[in-house]
């Protein structure tokens, strides 16, 4: 299964993208894991990125791009993937197409603008090993630290509540049309973002068998 997750920023892709992975046994790729992974680490590209990052901007397609091509070319994503945060342009859609991917399913998670501004309030993530939460949806079992690896539970810095405006911006902008291009070779399905994890969980899963 090739399977791409759309959808805002904070609508829950990541967090759906690392439950369906072990329920599929493929790997979840998240080109904004590896960027912020990149950025630990002072790598060039890391450095390169950042800026773009913290403005709530989109890194320019072929850095994206490059991170993919050689991300997908491992091993483990042989059998499969998930793609969390890619593509977000209509150029990275193309370059996914030129690549040769034959993506099976797109699915759209749909949540209000309102409503997403709302939940990147509460949304923290491990500065280590990068798993989400959410200070009122999916607590950790201990406040403040990660259930995964032990690591601190951090607020993001592009989630401040006026970059997440200029993040929506960005997604109706750039993003949003490729439900239209994906609707168009019939892979795409939409889905609403609910309350539970597990009830948007269910009705992903769904729209992976029809
Ligand atoms: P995310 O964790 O998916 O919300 O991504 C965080 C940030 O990383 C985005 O706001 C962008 O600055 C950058 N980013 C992640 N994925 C992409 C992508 N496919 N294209 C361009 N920028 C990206």
């Amino acid at each position: 299964m090739k399977l791409i997750l759309l959808g805002a920023p904070g609508a829950g892709k990541g967090t759906q993208a690392e439950v369906i992975c072990n329920k599929l046994s493929i790997p979840a790729v998240s080109t904004g894991n590896i960027i912020r992974e990149a950025l630990k680490n002072g790598t060039e590209m890391g450095l390169k990125a950042k800026s773009y990052m913290d403005e709530g901007k989109l890194v320019p397609d072929d850095v994206v791009i490059g991170i993919i091509q050689e991300r997908l070319q491992k091993e483990d994503c042989k059998n499969g993937f998930i793609l969390d945060g890619f593509p977000r342009t209509i150029p990275q859609a193309e370059a996914l197409d030129a690549m040769g991917v034959e993506i099976d399913r797109v699915v759209s998670i749909e949540v209000a603008d309102e409503k997403i501004v709302e939940r990147m309030s509460g949304r923290r993530v491990c500065g280590k090993c990068g798993a989400s939460y959410h200070m009122l949806y999916k607590q950790p079992s201990n406040e403040g630290v990660c259930d995964a690896c032990g690591g601190e539970l951090i607020r993001r810095k592009d989630d401040a509540p006026e970059t997440v405006e200029d993040r929506l911006r960005v997604y109706h902008e750039q993003t949003e049309p490729l439900k239209d291009y994906y609707a168009k070779s019939g892979k795409l399905r939409t889905v609403q973002g609910q309350e539970e994890v597990a009830d948007t969980t269910r009705l992903t899963l769904a729209a992976l068998e029809d």
